[in-house]
C-alpha cells in the first residue's frame, strides 16, 4: 500500500519546507500540487488566455499536457521538456493563480495528475485540497497555518533568495491575503480544516519544532524511528 502524507495550508505557512523535510527523512517523494496550478497559470498568460472567463479556461485546460517524472527525491514537472523555474513563481502568477485553480476544469485535471502519481511509491504532497479532496483518506493529514505577518516575512525572505522580485513585505502579505481569500471562498475544493486533521501553527515555532510535531503525529510503523 502507497502511504501518502498530505499537508494543506494557505500561502506561505513553510508547507514545502516540511514536505521537502519529511520527504527526505522518509524516502519519499516530495509532490508541489501548487507548481502544478503555477504551470497552468504561466501557460495561461503565455497563451494570452483571459484568466477571468471560465468558458476560456476550460477550453485551455484541455491543451495542457505535464509531464510528471521523479527526479532527485521529487516530482519534476515539465511542459514540452522544458521545467520552469522563477518563471511560475513571479508576482504576475501570483496575481492569477487563485483564478486559474477555482475553475473545476483545471482542478479535475490537476487532482487526476496527482492521485496518479501513486505509481512512483509513496509521496508527501503538499497543496490546498489535498487532506480534503485528492487524498482525504490517508491517515497523515495536516493543516499547516501561521498568522499572515509571519507567513509575509517568510515569503518575502524566500522570494529575495531566490531573486524573485516581490517588492515590500506588505506587497506580499496583500498578495498572499488575496489568494487566500480566493482560495478558501471558492465554490470547488477550498482551502478549509477538515475534521481529523492535525492542525499546526507554526506562528512561534522554529523549523525543527514544526517538523517535529508533524513527524511525531505521523502512524508510528512510518516513522524511522525518533528525532
Ligand atoms: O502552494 P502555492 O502557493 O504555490 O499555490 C499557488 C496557488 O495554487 C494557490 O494560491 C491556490 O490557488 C492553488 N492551489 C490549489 N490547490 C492546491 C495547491 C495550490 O488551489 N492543491
Amino acid at each position: 500500500m502507497v502511504k501518502i502524507i498530505a499537508i494543506d495550508g494557505p500561502s506561505g505557512a513553510g508547507k514545502s519546507s516540511v514536505a521537502r523535510a519529511l520527504a527526505e527523512k522518509l524516502g519519499y517523494l516530495h509532490v508541489d500540487s501548487g507548481a502544478l496550478y503555477r504551470i497552468y497559470t504561466w501557460q495561461a498568460l503565455e497563451r494570452g488566455i483571459d484568466t477571468t472567463s471560465p468558458d476560456a479556461i476550460a477550453e485551455f485546460a484541455k491543451s495542457v499536457e505535464i509531464e510528471c517524472a521523479p527526479e532527485a527525491g521529487r516530482i519534476a514537472y515539465r511542459v514540452n521538456g522544458y521545467e520552469p523555474k522563477n518563471e511560475i513563481r513571479e508576482p504576475r502568477i501570483n496575481a492569477h493563480t487563485s483564478e486559474i485553480a477555482r475553475e473545476k476544469a483545471v482542478r479535475d485535471r490537476v487532482s487526476a495528475l496527482l492521485r496518479e502519481l501513486v505509481k512512483f511509491g509513496n509521496l508527501v504532497v503538499e497543496g490546498r485540497d489535498i487532506t480534503t479532496a485528492v487524498f482525504p483518506e490517508t491517515p497523515a493529514r495536516f493543516y499547516l497555518t501561521a498568522s499572515a505577518e509571519a507567513r509575509a516575512a517568510r515569503r518575502a525572505k524566500q522570494d529575495a533568495a531566490s531573486g524573485i522580485k516581490s517588492g515590500t513585505e506588505a506587497n506580499v502579505k496583500a498578495s498572499l491575503l488575496a489568494r487566500d481569500a480566493i482560495d478558501s471562498t471558492r465554490k470547488y475544493a477550498p482551502l478549509t480544516k477538515a475534521d481529523g486533521v492535525l492542525e499546526i501553527d507554526s506562528t512561534n515555532l522554529t523549523f525543527d519544532e514544526t517538523f517535529r510535531a508533524a513527524y511525531d503525529a505521523l502512524p508510528q510503523d512510518w516513522r524511522m524511528g525518533e528525532l
